[in-house]
């Protein structure tokens, strides 16, 4: 079909609704209407999206009714859906962690046998339990797992924890790490061609953005006699351009570098005579 659309799932409301609109508009997508309806059509791409409750995106992928989604890890792995991981997003960084009361003393996994644990997660709890031979007893609830503990529904949680600012405010503490989650797209196995190229653009666009946001254009300004010193500090995507100022015996250098490289170098290309030194964002990156 000529006027095929690409359907991407989205949190409707959530942690994850302002990060995945953000995503999508970096990508140049713009909505027809701000408003959010079941569906929104976008004006300039031919993507349609579908604000759904999170735990329900794995299900409206797997059946087809959305060709792809943007959802946590962590609700992926609990939903156990037949789909594809596609990407990884970077945001949304969250682990799903065991938690206890901070004043008892933890001992190690063998502390949760014969133990009740609160938690939305049973079927990723399920799994570590059994991979590490412990017998606890799962108590499934829909919400405010944080407080079981102090109203003696468990011994213990296991919930997603980010800053751990909530467990500590309930008078708990993280004894273990179960798995480190972030947003990723994931996609039905089966789309049509045409799908499937929507898709690969789309693909594009996003990793584009994800390589700019890791660069930085620098630019600075160097004695000639400190050029080749100064380039092999700055590994660039290509070998970095050299114009000649002004004054006599000066350059001015334009690189790209990966931005942890430059923080790490930053002394040493003062050391080496580099002056006046710019960093600017990219925009885009191609690769
Ligand atoms: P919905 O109404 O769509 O079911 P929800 O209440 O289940 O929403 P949110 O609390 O909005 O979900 O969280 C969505 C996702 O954000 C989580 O599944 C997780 O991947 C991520 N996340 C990141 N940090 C945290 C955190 N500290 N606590 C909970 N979720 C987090
Ligand atoms: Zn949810």
């Amino acid at each position: 079909m000529k006027n095929e659309r690409l359907r991407i799932a989205i949190q409707k409301s959530g942690r994850l609704t302002e990060k995945s609109m953000q995503l999508l508009s970096n990508c140049g997508i713009e909505l027809r209407n701000g408003k959010r309806k079941l569906l929104s059509p976008a004006t300039n791409f031919p993507l349609e999206i579908y604000f759904l409750r999170d735990d329900d995106i794995p299900q409206y992928v797997e059946d087809g009714v959305a060709d792809v989604g943007i959802l946590g890890e962590n609700v992926l792995l609990e939903e156990q859906a037949r789909v594809d991981t596609l990407l990884p997003l970077g945001f949304a960084q969250c682990r799903l962690s065991l938690a206890i009361p901070k004043n008892e003393t933890y001992t190690g996994l063998d502390y949760w046998n014969g133990k009740k644990i609160a938690t939305t997660y049973s079927n990723i709890l399920k799994e570590y339990l059994t991979k590490h031979g412990i017998s606890a007893e799962i108590h499934a609830i829909s919400g405010s797992v944080e407080i079981a503990p102090s109203i003696g529904l468990a011994a213990g949680i296991c919930d997603l924890v980010s800053s751990g600012s909530t467990l500590l405010s309930n008078g708990l503490k993280e004894v273990e790490v179960l798995l480190k989650s972030q947003a990723v797209l994931i996609g039905n196995p089966k789309l049509s061609a045409i799908k499937q190229q929507i898709l690969e653009k789309l693909i594009f666009r996003i990793r584009s953005k994800q390589a700019a946001a890791k660069n930085k254009y620098i630019l600075l300004n160097a004695p000639n006699h400190k050029l080749d010193e100064i380039c092999a500090l700055l590994p660039g995507m290509k070998s970095p351009s050299i114009l000649p100022l002004k004054d006599k015996g000066w350059s001015s250098l334009h690189s790209v570098v990966q931005e942890t490289a430059f923080w790490e170098r930053i002394d040493a290309l003062k050391m080496a005579g580099a002056e006046g030194i710019l960093v600017i964002p990219i925009e885009k990156m191609i690769v």
